[in-house]
């Protein structure tokens, strides 16, 4: 059977909250859109995402301390072109999530903040704990408000260059685009089934679309520094791989070891956070689980029991639902496979160092450098995804 056949002047492929943006902007500056993706279009990382998005709106805080609080936090590895473009885009960001529908949580008449780890100062916007979803479905409805052409399930598979056009097949069908923009995220799911790991992300975070991207010539960059989130769920079993809310901590819970003594700066920037608990359990201060997994406690007792109402819920409804109440006893936590620090090597604009080949969100490295702060990567999303998906719409053209 012959595939079917289309031709755009811009292919997004994935559906996360950098693919969205990527696809709502090059449709509204003119651009026929197609977006694939390899599951449903729901199915991603982005609409996991609990904690918030990182942007300087409090008082004493401005886009150069965030950016300085990047550069830390990444050890100085981060690109800082991108990184004052993250963080001086971030405040017009938050307004343009809002006039597509996102409602971040407020109070006292301005947005709640929380204090995240490795940042200066409270900066992080939250929709409840369900940040993530709120902007990945207001992104999916301008999406398909729109003329863009939505391909769920159709994976890429094959990705090559014509004379003047690109080539993809994605699924059944054969796509022609005058630019491509890859947002198709991470590798953790599969990295941590190969290390026999827990993983917090989504089944489709699998990495083969970098792999497309290297062999047609791109440069990538620190592919190796991989990200474990601090809280993974260690018990009971149903909570494994979940992704405990970094603002648990934001809002004064703290790491114990089995002797209840706090043994790091629970707010510290993530790598620190983790590594604190591997050396912690190392040193045999560690608990065990009832299925003899490692664990630390997080006192998640010491969070009021109004700042969970309103920032927690969610994760208050799985863990009560799993027979615990985190406002009465401590959590078992342990470090989990999260994040691709790294990834294919971005200009200003989203334009990988192949030509007409645009990267943004997760699958694009350089923004975090080899260790990301927390909220940082659903502002990534959203801010690279806009241009990316406006300059490959000028490029096509
Ligand atoms: C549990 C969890 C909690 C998180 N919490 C936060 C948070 O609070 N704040 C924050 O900033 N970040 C958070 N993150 C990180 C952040 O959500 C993600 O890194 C980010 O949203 C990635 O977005 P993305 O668009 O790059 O990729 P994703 O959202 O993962 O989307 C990738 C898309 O690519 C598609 N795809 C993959 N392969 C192919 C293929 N071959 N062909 C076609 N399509 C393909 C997938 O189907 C999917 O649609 C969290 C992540 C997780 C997992």
């Amino acid at each position: 059977m012959a595939a079917d056949r289309l031709s755009v002047d811009v292919l997004v492929v994935g559906s996360g909250a950098s693919g969205l943006a990527a696809a709502v902007s090059a449709e509204r500056a003119g651009a026929r859109v197609a977006l694939a993706a390899k599951g449903s279009l729901q199915s991603c990382n982005s609409a996991k995402a609990q904690g918030g998005i990182q942007a300087a709106f409090g008082e004493d805080d401005s886009p150069e301390a965030h950016a300085e609080d990047v550069w830390r936090s990444s050890h100085e590895t981060a690109d800082m072109r991108l990184v004052h473009i993250l963080t001086s885009e971030a405040p017009s960001t938050i307004q343009w999530l809002e006039e597509s529908g996102v409602e971040f949580t407020r109070s006292n008449g301005g947005y709640r903040l929380a204090r995240c780890g490795g940042a200066s100062r409270k900066r992080l916007l939250q929709v409840g704990d369900r940040t993530g979803l709120a902007i990945t479905s207001a992104l999916r409805e301008a999406v398909e408000r729109s003329s863009a052409l939505t391909l769920p399930k159709s994976p890429l598979a094959e990705l090559a260059r014509t004379e003047s056009d690109w080539r993809a097949r994605c699924g059944e069908r054969v796509v022609e685009a005058g630019a491509v923009v890859l947002a198709a995220g991470g590798r953790c799911f599969r990295e941590a089934e190969e290390r026999g790991e827990l993983s917090t992300n989504h089944p489709g975070a699998t990495g083969e679309v970098t792999q497309i991207a290297l062999a047609l010539g791109a440069q990538a960059r620190d592919l190796d520094a991989l990200q474990y989130h601090p809280n993974g769920g260690a018990w009971p079993a149903s909570m494994q791989g979940y992704s405990i809310p970094e603002t648990t901590r934001a809002y004064g819970a703290v790491l114990l070891n089995a002797e209840d003594e706090e043994f790091t700066d629970s707010l510290g920037p993530r790598d620190e956070v983790s590594q604190a608990i591997f050396d912690e359990v190392e040193k045999g201060l560690g608990v065990e689980t009832a299925d003899g997994r490692p664990a630390v406690w997080l006192d998640t007792t010491r969070i009021s029991a109004e700042d969970a109402e309103i920032s927690l819920p969610y994760m208050l409804r799985r863990y009560r639902a799993a027979g615990i109440d985190p406002l009465a006893e401590p959590i078992l936590t342990y470090p989990v496979l999260h994040y691709q620090n790294g990834g294919l090597v971005v200009d200003e604009r989203g334009e990988t160092t192949v030509e007409g080949l645009f990267a943004c969100g997760e699958i694009a490295g350089g923004t975090h450098g080899r260790n990301r702060m927390m909220g940082n990567s659903l502002l990534e999303c959203v801010v690279f995804g806009r241009h990316a998906g406006k300059a490959a719409f000028e490029k096509a053209r």
